[in-house]
């Protein structure tokens, strides 16, 4: 049902009121909030077990629109009806500007609409996480979990495995220029990987994706799809949850707008945040779960004075380098009626691309322990989030940081559960970021150089000829050209509850709250330098363990108060 913005915002007023209520009748054993990556996983495997009961909600609606599932038309779900599109506040080391964040407002949440792009993160990534207090999260703890996630074209192994049901394939009409993109970095002193997700992640070559037979292969694809045919889980899109509410200390409700009444479902044992990096801070504070402080500004009561919350967020920044093309061959010949066909009949051809087809990893400087840059190749012009436009073949590449030492938050523009919140992820707050972007710049140029792309390269677009290769030039450039690479994560953070900025425990249960957890992107406790929805996945993996292993909940008192209208 379609709700008007204004009864919308009554309902939400009502139920930070807890007024006129509707508390369901129904039993569920788990809550779920959030169908995204991490969602769409722990409904699959909390439901294998028939005997428990399981109600997922997502505030997007059902991933039906044909641009999830061709792969090369991800763009343009930017900023319709399946996105989020968040902006940031505005970032001081960028020229003010609001940067544009979208995130998936769907089943399969941003698995639906991310760039496919399968990696898992460097080993130290994950010893690191354990380091910090985190037992049982080392890179020899989480890797079956990757793997029991993983079904992997090329087959099993010690890295990879072949038997789970997110499909990993590698690409299926790699356009010439991502090729060529791979030599190109080899004649300028790069190594080739085959396997990223292999023994070593550093060097360039081509990526392997989330898809299976020329098909998105989201969460909501991988792992929901066949779960929803279980008598067992209950799957509500469309709604989204306001607060959570507790009866004394542990967490035992979900409140949340239906049509134009407010309704409240019980978890029996527990209820599990995963809004992903932006939801789960905002639905913890809502419900008085955050920094008192800033809570009792809007008037919201605390229930548990958690600081972290919303805190310690990482991002993974962008830079374009893009280049006009000489022969016909780039992605903006992808549309065509032959194309179409070809990809309805045959699922191959240039609709299959997920843009970023090639790319890689490099240490930008030999004091780095692990690479500090990834690149992501684009047969094509990609500028802005696609949404800059040009006539001319081009393909497009440029460093992403991926070990940022900046840290910023989220916090809650109002108490209005409807108002998005404020997002401010402090870019480049810390000068090393800049420099690593700088080299990363310069040796994108490098690449873009050789003689292996003399026959392709037509001249530099981006920067362009006006930017000079100094320090001065090139940080005026990211100042005005950085964008996301949408990776936010780490707003729930996990760690000890010593750690003054932890919000989850080893196991992502609330510190001070019970039965209650958050598993998704934003408990990670430093970002993964690589990609993030497959180690989205693996936590996820993880998590469904730890939750399966734990006590049961002790048997509740029959709810008193029922069908309060
Ligand atoms: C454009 C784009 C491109 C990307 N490309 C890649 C890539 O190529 N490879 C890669 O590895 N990663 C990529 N990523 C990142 C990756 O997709 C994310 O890190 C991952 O999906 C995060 O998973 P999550 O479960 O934490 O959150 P999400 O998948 O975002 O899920 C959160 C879900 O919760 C729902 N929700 C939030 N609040 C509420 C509420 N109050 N009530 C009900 N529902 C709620 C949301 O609607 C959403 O469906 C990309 C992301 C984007 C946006």
């Amino acid at each position: 049902m379609k709700i008007l913005k204004s009864e919308a915002v009554n309902v939400a007023e009502r139920v930070r009121l807890n007024q006129h209520k509707v508390v369901s009748h129904r039993i569920y054993d788990y809550i779920i909030i959030g169908a995204g990556s991490a969602g769409c996983v722990l409904a699959s495997r909390l439901t294998e077990d028939p005997t428990v009961k399981v109600l997922l909600l997502e505030a997007g609606g059902k991933d039906t629109a044909k641009e999830i599932h061709i792969p090369v038309a991800f763009s343009k779900l930017f900023k319709g009806p399946n996105d989020w599109a968040y902006y940031t506040e505005p970032e001081g080391r960028l020229g003010n500007r609001r940067l544009y964040w979208p995130r998936g407002k769907v089943l399969g949440g941003s698995s639906s609409l991310n760039a496919m792009i399968y990696i898992c993160g460097h080993r130290t990534d994950y010893d690191q996480w354990c380091d910090l207090g985190n037992p049982g999260w080392g890179y020899s703890d989480v890797l079956p979990y990757f793997k029991k996630a993983e079904n992997n074209q090329n087959g099993a192994s010690e890295y990879h495995g072949a038997s789970g049901p997110l499909h990993v394939s590698n690409p299926r009409s790699l356009n010439p220029l991502s090729e060529v993109f791979v030599e190109a970095a080899e004649e300028a002193g790069f190594k080739r990987n085959p396997d990223f997700n292999g023994a070593t992640q550093e060097g360039l070559g081509v990526y392997q994706v989330t898809q299976w037979q020329g098909r998105r292969n989201s969460a909501a694809a991988a792992f929901l799809r066949p779960a929803m045919l279980r008598p067992n889980l209950t799957v509500r899109t469309n709604v989204q949850a306001f607060k959570i509410l507790f009866e004394g200390k542990p967490a035992a409700l979900v409140s949340f707008q239906d049509g134009n009444v407010s309704k409240q479902e019980r978890a029996e044992r527990e209820i599990i945040v995963c809004g992903g990096a932006i939801g789960s801070p905002q639905l913890l504070m809502l419900s008085g779960i955050g920094p008192a402080e800033h809570l009792r500004t809007l008037d919201i009561p605390v229930h548990c004075d958690l600081p972290g919350v919303g805190a310690n967020l990482q991002d993974h920044p962008a830079l374009p380098v893009a280049y006009e093309c000489a022969q016909p061959i780039s992605l903006a010949r992808a549309e065509t009626i032959t194309n179409l066909i070809r990809y309805m009949a045959f699922k191959t051809g240039p609709l299959t691309s997920n843009v970023g087809e090639a790319g890689g990893f490099v240490r930008t400087s030999t004091s780095c322990p692990t690479p500090d840059v990834q690149y992501h190749f684009a047969p094509g012009y990609f500028i802005e989030h696609g949404f800059q436009q040009i006539k001319e073949d081009a393909y497009s590449f440029g460093p992403t940081l991926i070990r940022p030492n900046s840290r910023g938050r989220i916090a809650l523009r109002s108490s209005n559960p409807l108002d998005l919140p404020l997002i401010h992820p402090n870019y480049f707050d810390d000068p090393r970021d800049m420099q690593a972007v700088i080299e990363g710049l310069r040796i994108a140029r490098a690449i873009g150089e050789t003689n292996a792309f003399a026959k392709y390269r037509k001249c530099e677009l981006c920067p362009g000829p006006g930017i000079k290769n100094d320090e001065k030039s090139l940080s005026g450039y990211i100042e005005k050209n950085a964008q996301t690479l949408y990776h936010p994560v780490g707003t729930c953070k996990m760690g000890p509850a010593d750690d003054e900025l932890a919000v989850v425990d080893s196991e992502l249960r609330l510190h001070g709250v019970e039965c209650l957890r958050v598993v998704d992107a934003s408990i990670m406790p430093i970002i993964p330098g690589g990609n993030t929805n497959a180690p989205t996945i693996m936590i996820a993996e993880k998590a469904a363990d730890l939750i399966k292993s734990g006590p049961r909940k002790a048997q509740q008192e029959p709810v008193l108060s029922q069908a309060l209208a």
